[in-house]
């Protein structure tokens, strides 16, 4: 049984009750977790509360030292956590690997940013006065982070949020928990003092909304879907709390007529299929310029066809199962209305035949063409490995089609024309847009989405801003 942290020690809910984490390639309870309640919220919050000012006290140095540490740790159980994380999320173990480096970079990114924490000094225009900017840390911060990424997404708040002073009450997904609470408790073993860092595990309507409620949490960093994040600033906007949202997108790519061919290919596959098509930056609707749409979808289906679909801990696996069955019916109802309208299955479309895949929530590398502009799979988020293809015939007409959405992560553009590339990065309205590149993410460059995407930003140096609260201080020579 894998038990919540709170104040350094593993503990199980005050109710007693408890919740099973399945393997999404075999339907295998891995392990059970504690359903956590507002009362365990109420214990986690203020242990929290009560380490504050001795963690806001440390400095930066030893804050950091903490970090770099706990990235060495990881490094160190790379492979069991990486099994583990394939386990309980589905993907493959390669995948699995990549997200535990990624979040051992993006912490150490952090940890070295404590030597450029500025305030500043401001000459004011009354004789002799000067005015001081003071960053301080907020207090408790709640992490709350879905079960597509659990663990490199956990990265991107607890990095920033440890690294300036504050403490941090973190709730995974009840489906995927169990690689974040370990690696949680690497922080523990690499000298986090106990309350700094807590977990609290169960449902997001009852242990999510308790920790969002709590009037000790000054601030939520929230990644999840964008109904949940609309519920999580709602309540939080009852006492004026600060929000970091990221949340759903369905990222463009177009692809000129003059653009390199076999490597847009290979980035439109990688991009939507990678985690099964699980991830927010995920290229979600392609357009195609005519003259090469025809060779382009060709090459992206045989691709497609290729890809081998399997149990994440299978080394030949290269695409691994929806997370959840509801996930896979969620898909397949999107494809199965473009159908219905008309749209056409190049490929796949179906859940793969076999008894290896009999239990697990497969389902097949999908591309669609003549999709209605207004279908689910156009307007909605898809969230698995199911791609609609459109043709255009001018870069107005790409641009004008990939701004019609309510979402706005990312986006890409394949090119060899400047002025087209420009025009793109200009035009298009997402937080990112790469250029003969996609789903790439830097922790130098500021992420985060516009309309309903979400509001704030993660990485980049702006990062911290969102961590800290910003005070100006007033200094006469002498009282007035
Ligand atoms: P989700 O919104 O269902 O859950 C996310 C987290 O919020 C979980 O920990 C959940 O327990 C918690 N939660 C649920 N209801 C809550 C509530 N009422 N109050 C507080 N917490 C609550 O999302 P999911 O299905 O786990 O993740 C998939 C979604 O996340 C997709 O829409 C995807 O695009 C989005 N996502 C966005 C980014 C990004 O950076 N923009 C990254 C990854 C995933």
């Amino acid at each position: 049984m894998a038990q919540m942290l709170i104040n350094g020690a593993l503990v199980n809910s005050a109710s007693g009750k408890t919740e099973e984490v399945r393997n999404p390639a075999t339907g295998d309870v891995v392990d059970t977790i504690a359903r956590g309640t507002a009362e365990d919220v109420e214990q986690a919050v203020g242990a929290a509360q009560a380490a504050f000012p001795a963690w806001a006290g440390t400095p930066f140095a030893r804050r950091a030292e903490v970090l770099y540490k706990a990235v060495a740790l990881l490094r160190e159980r790379e492979k069991d956590l990486a099994t583990l994380l394939t386990r309980e999320q589905g993907k493959p173990v390669r995948e699995s690997v990549l997200e535990l480096r990624r979040f051992g970079s993006t912490i150490e990114h952090y940890a070295g940013m404590g030597k450029n924490v500025r305030g500043g000094y401001v000459p004011l225009i009354d004789k002799g006065k000067y005015g001081m900017i003071l960053k301080r840390p907020i207090g408790v911060c709640a992490s709350i982070v879905p079960w597509n990424f659990p663990v490199s997404l956990l990265g991107n708040k607890i990095g920033p949020a440890l690294l300036v002073g504050n403490t941090v009450v973190v709730k995974p997904a009840s489906s995927a928990p169990l690689t974040v609470i370990e690696v949680v408790r690497l922080f523990l073993d690499a000298g986090l003092p106990p309350g700094v860092m807590n977990v609290i595990t169960g449902p997001g309507s009852v242990a999510g909304e308790a920790l969002v409620r709590h009037p000790a949490v000054r601030k939520i960093g929230f990644t999840g879907a964008t109904d949940t994040g609309r519920r999580v600033m709602a309540l939080a906007a009852e006492q004026i709390k600060r929000v970091t949202l990221e949340l759903g997108g369905s990222d463009p790519m177009i692809v000129c007529d003059d653009a390199d061919l076999e490597r847009a290919v290979s980035a439109a596959a990688v991009g939507r299929f990678f985690n099964c098509g699980q991830a927010c930056l995920a290229i979600k609707r392609l357009y195609l310029f005519e003259g090469i749409y025809e060779p382009f979808v060709a090459k992206l289906v045989e691709r497609a066809k290729k890809l081998r679909v399997g149990n994440g801990l299978d080394p030949d696996t290269r695409m691994g199962p929806l997370h959840t069955d509801g996930q896979r019916r969620e898909v397949e109802e999107q494809v199965q209305e473009a159908v219905g309208r008309g749209a056409k299955i190049l490929t796949g479309g179906a859940r793969p035949e076999g008894p290896e895949y009999a239990k697990g929530y497969f389902y097949l590398p999908t591309i669609l063409v003549n999709v209605p502009e207004d279908a689910r799979v156009a307007t909605e988020e898809v969230f698995g490995p199911a791609l609609p293809v459109w043709k255009v015939k001018t870069l107005d007409e790409a641009l004008e089609k990939a701004n019609r959405s309510i979402y706005g992560l990312g986006s890409s553009i394949w090119t060899s024309d400047l002025a087209r590339a420009n025009l793109a990065a200009e035009r298009l309205e997402a937080g990112y847009t790469w250029v003969n590149s996609a789903q790439i993410i830097y922790d130098e460059l500021p992420f985060g989405g516009v309309k309903q995407s979400g509001v704030g930003k993660e990485h980049g140096s702006e990062v911290l801003d969102y961590y800290m609260e910003t005070k100006a201080v007033v200094m006469a020579p002498s009282p007035e």
